[in-house]
């Protein structure tokens, strides 16, 4: 039976890409990619060319560096208060579970800051963080994986510098990705598997008299190209295969097209069916990770296996949340999203 992947995370992969991954590590008449030396030329072309698309495809400025670091995004929640602006405030919004570990780890290293919150709502909006600008850096999470929203604007600010985790929508839309001092994602969503996070950064936000472990010091990454120590090359690989397919598909400016049209699809059929309802905000709503949930808790279980024997799985919604949740992440076709649809139709019927 075919199947349908909406899962969070680590998610949907093209069959394309997932046939070039094969050739990729085939070793039957040579030595696959993975078995190479990261000091070789092979493995240096391939970080160089990776990183050269990520630039590419972002327009990003001379000022950033490109990185692949191991850790995940999770790392990203110590790295950023032990090195960036460190004289200044370490401020955050509070929009979700991701966002709310990255508060607590940068809290264990320095004094933070929560400028705004919706944790007494269930997070189901995103607060506005007012006036504030401050001498420092803001952290935001431009899209909740958990609960379904997504910043569809982003703070100007004159003092802090914005720091943003995109780890579930990056590459999905045409945002000024210059406007960020630092941007980070972990690979196993729009990027192509886990065991990696590619990190954005202005090198010009690095302070240079502080002294910290290598493992977490960005300027030691940058100085090493990414190879401070043997770096996650088959992730790498994977994002290498991942960036040339958007590209091929008609680049970032298409998978915004692809992804009003999926998240337009679920939620036209969220707000008509009866029997299901959205979480969040309306104008917060992501264009990523549709939350809902059945009107009745009573129809929850009976709607997901109804959806599993049509052979759509990762479809529940987060742990600590229930309800439901479509990821649809840049490879998942609209045609995914017309089944579902289609399911959700025929399960009010
Ligand atoms: N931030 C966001 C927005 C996420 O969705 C996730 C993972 N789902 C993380 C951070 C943590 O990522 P990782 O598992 O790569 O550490």
């Amino acid at each position: 039976m075919k199947k349908y992947n909406f899962s969070a995370g680590p998610s949907i992969l093209d069959p394309q890409v997932v046939r070039e991954t094969i050739e990729n590590i085939d070793n039957s008449n040579k030595l696959s990619l993975i078995e190479l030396s990261h000091r070789g030329p092979e493995i240096q072309k391939l970080f160089a060319d990776t990183k050269a698309l990520v630039k590419e495809m972002l327009h990003l400025d001379d000022r950033f560096e490109v990185l692949f670091l191991h850790g995940g995004a999770s790392l990203q929640n110590c790295m950023i208060p032990y090195n960036i602006r460190t004289k200044g405030i370490a401020a955050y919004t509070d929009t979700g579970i991701w966002a709310h570990k990255a508060i607590e780890e940068s809290s264990i290293i320095r004094e933070t800051k929560v400028v705004a919150s919706s944790k007494d709502a269930n997070y189901s909006f995103l607060p506005s963080i007012g006036d504030w600008d401050e001498e420092g850096y803001l952290h935001l999470t431009s899209n909740n994986t958990v609960h379904g929203t997504q910043y569809h604007s982003f703070p100007k600010l004159r003092k802090a510098s914005l720091l943003v985790d995109m780890s579930s929508d990056i590459l999905s839309r045409k945002v000024d990705y210059n406007q960020f001092s630092l941007i980070y994602a972990g690979l196993q969503k729009n990027l192509g598997t886990a065991g990696g996070c590619l990190v954005i950064v202005d090198k010009n936000i690095l302070e240079e008299e502080y002294r910290l472990p290598k493992m977490l010091d960005y300027k030691e990454h940058i100085k090493a190209e990414s190879m401070v120590n043997t770096p996650p090359v088959f992730a790498v690989l994977m994002c290498n295969i991942v960036l040339r397919w958007i590209a091929a598909n008609g680049g970032v400016e298409e998978m915004e097209k692809r992804s009003i049209q999926k998240a337009r699809l679920l939620y036209d059929e969220i707000d008509r069916n009866p029997l299901i309802e959205g979480f969040v905000r309306e104008e917060d709503r992501s264009l990523i990770n549709a939350s809902f949930k059945t009107s009745s808790p009573s129809l929850e279980t009976e709607l997901l296996n109804y959806l599993k024997t049509k052979g759509i799985e990762g479809i529940d919604g987060h742990r600590s949340k229930g309800g439901f949740r479509a990821s649809m992440y840049n490879m998942m076709p609209v045609s995914h999203v017309e089944y579902l649809v289609d399911c959700l139709q025929k399960f009010s019927k």
